[in-house]
């Protein structure tokens, strides 16, 4: 079977290497239209039962990914100058870049086709040629564009705008921090993903530092001074973008399909969206094993994942609409605010955080 992938993401390129495992004779190639080593973003979490899931599927990836994932179990917020911790929940993260690297080096092993820094070819060329193309090109999908009403595609902008900056080592855990301004609170999600290296993700309103249209680094380091040790934020052609939640009514349009972010789009406040596009990729990559043909093949992965996929999106419609009124639980004792941020999409329950702390499952 010839399988062309388009987009050289987690999600593109998982799938591309699996389903090259699982059947050699397949000629499996990936278009990816950023050089080798070059991506958006810094460093993302997985949560402890996602690297569970993966350990159970793919001990391989787990095991390779390993020894670059940074650990913690620690969620702090800090606000009006306190703080408020709750342990023993447990995250991991690692840098996109290292993601991708292992991903890559997995699909050269295996003979995947690989063109880097090439956009891939018109998609009515590839439908042409190919038994199978995999549209793992992103929220912004160009192929999904391409057939707007196949797909039955909605797109829904957030109100709140965000940049995903990088900063130096000073978190050890997953911190959350409030900066009061005159124009509305500015929210930092912080991070480490690699020794001297942290996520710093910003999200605010309409008057956010901004300089030259662009994030202010200088103005948004300075409303967050005394959690960064004095070193600077770090951009990676990092804009401020409002998210967007992205509903497809079907995944499959002939032999389109459509993975990952292209897919479906969760807030990254439940940082689940690569977990999504790797599950996404064990998912099509067995479906096209087991099923007789192509057709067959699409619809078991879309029945398989939409469930999964739609409780996430469900998750993450509510914690998306916990930051964007946000300014109401800012009076709240802090206890009471990180009780309601951890609980915010129904995930954690009031128990959870007790036995995560460490206290009796009731009072
Ligand atoms: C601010 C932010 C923070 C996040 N944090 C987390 C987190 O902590 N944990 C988590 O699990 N998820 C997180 N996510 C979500 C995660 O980044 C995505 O869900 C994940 O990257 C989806 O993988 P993908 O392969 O589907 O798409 P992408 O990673 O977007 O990859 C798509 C690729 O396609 C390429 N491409 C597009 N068009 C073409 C073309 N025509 N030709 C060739 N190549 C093309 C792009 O260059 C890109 O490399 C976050 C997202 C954002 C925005």
């Amino acid at each position: 079977m010839r399988i062309a992938v388009v987009g050289g993401g987690p999600g593109g390129l998982y799938f591309a290497a699996l389903a090259k495992e699982l059947d050699p004779r397949h000629h499996v190639e990936v278009w990816e239209r950023n050089p080798a080593d070059r991506t958006y973003g810094f460093g993302v979490i997985f949560s402890a039962p996602a690297l569970d899931a993966l350990r159970r599927a793919d001990l391989a990836l787990a095991g390779a990914l390993a020894p670059d994932l940074v650990g913690w179990n620690d969620v702090t917020v800090h606000h009006r100058g306190g703080s408020a911790t709750t342990t023993g929940l447990g995250f991991a993260a690692i840098g996109r870049r290292a993601l991708l690297r292992h991903l890559r080096r997995r699909c050269d092993r295996l003979g995947v086709a690989m063109h880097h820094h090439r956009a891939a070819p018109p998609v009515g060329r590839l439908r042409a040629a190919a038994d199978l193309v995999v549209a793992a090109d992103g929220a912004h999908s160009a192929i999904r564009a391409a057939h707007l009403e196949s797909f039955g595609t909605t797109a829904t902008p957030c109100a709140l705008r965000y940049a995903w900056l990088g900063a130096g080592g000073s978190f050890d855990g997953l911190s959350f921090l409030v900066a009061e301004t005159a124009s509305g609170p500015v929210l930092a999600h912080a991070y480490p993903y690699e020794p001297g290296r942290s996520t710093f993700l910003v999200e605010a309103g309409p008057g956010a530092p901004t300089a030259g249209g662009r994030p202010d680094l200088d103005g948004l380091a300075g409303l967050f001074a005394e959690h960064l040790d004095g070193a600077p934020l770090r951009s990676n052609g990092s804009r401020w973008h409002h998210f967007t939640v992205v509903r497809n009514a079907t995944w499959r349009a002939g032999n389109v399909v459509l993975l990952g972010d292209a897919a479906h789009t969760v807030h990254y406040s439940i940082g689940s969206g690569t977990k999504l596009a790797l599950e996404d990729a064990l998912a099509l990559a067995a479906a096209l094993r087991g099923a007789g043909t192509v057709p067959d093949a699409l619809a078991t992965y879309e029945a398989a994942r939409r469930p999964v996929v739609e409780d996430a999106q469900r998750v993450a419609q509510a914690s998306l609409e916990w930051f964007e009124n946000v300014g109401t639980a800012l009076d709240a004792p802090l206890p009471a605010l990180m009780t309601d941020l951890l609980t915010r999409g129904g995930r954690v329950s009031l128990t959870d955080l007790r036995v995560a702390d460490g206290l009796p499952w009731a009072a």
